[in-house]
C-alpha cells in the first residue's frame, strides 16, 4: 500500500492528512500527485467522491511552500493558485480542505462566490491571500473592482469543467484564463468529456498527463436499486421507505425547484423532518440547510442538481432520485454523493412510466442496468391519488421549470382515472426473490420492466 510521504509529500502536510484520518492515498491521488509535483498538466476525469480534492490541492500546496510567509505585508501573499469550481457549494467544501491541508503551513487562502455581499469579501482580499477559490462569475466582479490581482497566478485548477459547460460558464471562464500569466500549471478536472470540454482542454493545458478514475462509472462501494412505482405514489413510497428503513442522512433529488419545496413540505407533513435547497434559496438558507441535515438534525435533504452540486458529506449513507434526471451524466454525479472514499451508500431511484426512457439512457452510460424491486403495495400500475392530487395538471410554472443547465422536462401525463387502473385485472409478477434486496421487496427480470407499468393490480394490495 502507497502512503503518502512515498509520494513525496511535505512533513507539514502529512501531520495535517494524518490529523484529518487520511491514511493512504486514493487511486486518484496516487496518480495525480506524484505527476503534479513536478509541475505537468493533468486532466482528470474522476467524479466527485473519488480523493480528486486532495489530489489537486495536495502538490498544489507543496508547490507554494516556498512562498510560505508569515510576514504580515500583502505584498508578501499574492494569489498564486486559482481554483474554479461551479457552484458556490463546492468552492466553500474545497476552500474548507484547504484550509485543513494547509493547517500547518503559512500559506492562506479564501473563497469568494457570488449570491453574498462582495464587500464582506474585499477586506480579507486586500491582506493577501495565496490560493484563491472562486466561482468564475464573482471572480470576474472583483476583477472588474480591481480588487484582485491575478498577475502572479502560477496554478490554476478547474473543477467539475463539466459543470461549469452546462451552467454556461465558458465565456467567463475564457475571459479568466486570458488574464492569467502564461506560464503557469493547469489542472482540470470533469466527470465526463463532451466535445467542448475536450476544446476546452485543448485550449487550457500543455501537453496534459490525462488520469482516468473511475470514468462514468458509478462508484462500485455504491448499491443501486430501482423502484418501479406509478408517479402519483412517489411520495408516500420515499416516505414508507424511510420509516420502514429508518433511513437517516438522505439526500433526495427532484427535478424542479417546486417539486423540490413540494416534497420537502410533504415529507415535513408525514413526520419526516426535511429541508429543500434550490436555486431560489439564498446562500444562507442554503448553507443553514446543508449543516443541519450534515450535523443530522434534518432526516431528509431535498435539492436540484444545481443546488446539491458538489455537496460533500462524510459517508452520505443514501440518494434517492425521487425524478430520475432527463441527463444521464446528472445520474453519475448525485450518486457520486454516496459511498465516498470507501464508504458504502445506497442509490435508490424512484421510477415512473414516463421515465423509463431516461432510465435507459442512464444504463446505457453507467453500463449496466439497475435492478426493478417492487415494494409491496406500490405495484407501479396503481395510482393510489388523494383527492387534492387528481385535479387536472396546472400549466408549469416559471419556478416549476428545471434549474439552468437541464433539458426541459416532459408534461406530465394526467393521473389514469382511479378506477379503471383498480377495476383491471392483476397480473401476478413471475418475479422471483432477490436475496440482496431488503426484505419486504420483490425484484422483477429486467425485460418486464416496461410491463411493470402496464400491470394494474387489485386494490387490496395497492394500499398502504
Ligand atoms: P472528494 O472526491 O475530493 O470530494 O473527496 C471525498 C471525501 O473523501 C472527502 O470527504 C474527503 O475528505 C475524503 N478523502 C479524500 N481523500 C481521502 C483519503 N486519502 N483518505 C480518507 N478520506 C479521504
Amino acid at each position: 500500500m502507497t502512503t503518502f510521504a512515498e509520494l513525496g509529500l511535505a512533513p507539514d502536510i502529512l501531520r495535517a492528512l494524518d490529523e484529518m484520518g487520511y491514511v493512504s492515498p486514493t487511486p486518484i491521488q496516487e496518480q495525480v500527485i506524484p505527476r503534479a509535483l513536478q509541475g505537468g498538466d493533468i486532466l482528470g476525469a474522476a467524479q466527485t467522491g473519488t480523493g480528486k480534492t486532495a489530489a489537486f490541492a495536495l502538490p498544489l500546496i507543496q508547490r507554494l511552500l516556498p512562498f510560505a510567509s508569515s510576514s504580515t505585508s500583502p505584498a508578501k501573499h499574492p494569489i498564486r493558485a486559482l481554483i474554479l469550481t461551479p457552484t458556490r457549494e463546492l468552492a466553500i467544501q474545497v476552500e474548507e480542505a484547504i484550509q485543513a491541508y494547509t493547517k500547518h503551513v503559512p500559506l492562506r487562502s479564501l473563497v469568494v462566490y457570488g449570491g453574498v455581499n462582495i464587500n464582506t469579501q474585499i477586506p480579507i482580499l486586500k491582506t493577501g491571500i495565496e490560493i484563491l477559490v472562486a466561482t468564475p462569475g464573482r471572480l470576474l466582479d472583483h476583477v472588474q473592482n480591481k480588487t484582485l490581482m491575478l498577475t502572479q497566478v502560477n496554478t490554476l485548477v478547474l473543477d467539475e469543467a463539466d459543470r461549469m459547460l452546462d451552467m454556461g460558464f465558458m465565456p467567463d471562464l475564457k475571459r479568466i484564463v486570458a488574464l492569467l500569466p502564461a506560464q503557469r500549471v493547469n489542472m482540470m478536472f470533469s466527470a465526463t468529456f463532451p466535445e467542448e470540454i475536450r476544446k476546452l482542454a485543448d485550449s487550457i493545458l500543455d501537453n496534459p498527463t490525462f488520469i482516468e478514475v473511475a470514468r462514468n462509472e458509478t462508484a462500485v462501494t455504491v448499491t443501486q436499486v430501482m423502484h418501479p412505482v406509478h408517479h402519483e405514489r412517489k411520495r408516500q413510497l420515499l416516505a414508507h421507505l424511510i420509516k420502514s428503513r429508518d433511513l437517516r442522512q438522505v439526500l433526495v433529488f427532484t427535478g424542479t425547484k417546486l417539486g423540490c419545496n413540494r416534497l420537502a413540505n410533504e415529507l415535513n407533513k408525514a413526520g419526516i423532518h426535511a429541508d429543500a435547497i434550490h436555486g431560489d434559496k439564498t446562500q444562507q438558507e442554503r448553507i443553514k440547510a446543508l449543516d443541519a441535515f450534515k450535523a443530522g438534525t434534518i432526516r431528509v435533504l431535498v435539492a436540484t442538481d444545481v443546488a446539491a452540486r458538489g455537496i460533500d458529506i462524510e459517508a452520505l449513507p443514501f440518494v434517492v432520485n425521487y425524478d430520475l434526471p432527463h441527463n444521464a451524466e446528472d445520474y453519475v454525479h448525485r450518486i457520486g454523493r454516496t459511498g465516498r472514499a470507501g464508504a458504502k451508500g445506497e442509490a435508490i431511484s424512484l421510477v415512473s412510466e414516463a421515465e423509463t426512457r431516461y432510465l435507459k439512457d442512464i444504463e446505457k452510460l453507467i453500463g449496466s442496468t439497475l435492478e426493478p424491486v417492487i415494494v409491496p403495495g406500490f405495484e407501479p400500475g396503481a395510482a393510489d391519488v388523494p383527492a387534492y392530487q387528481s385535479r387536472p395538471p396546472r400549466h408549469a410554472e416559471r419556478s416549476e421549470r428545471p434549474e439552468r443547465h437541464e433539458r426541459s422536462a416532459p408534461r406530465s401525463k394526467p393521473a389514469a382515472p382511479r378506477d379503471a387502473l383498480f377495476d383491471a385485472p392483476y397480473v401476478p409478477g413471475e418475479a422471483p426473490r432477490n436475496d440482496s434486496a431488503p426484505a419486504l421487496m420483490r425484484s422483477a427480470p429486467k425485460k418486464q420492466v416496461a410491463a411493470l407499468f402496464r400491470s394494474p393490480v387489485k386494490p387490496d394490495s395497492a394500499g398502504q
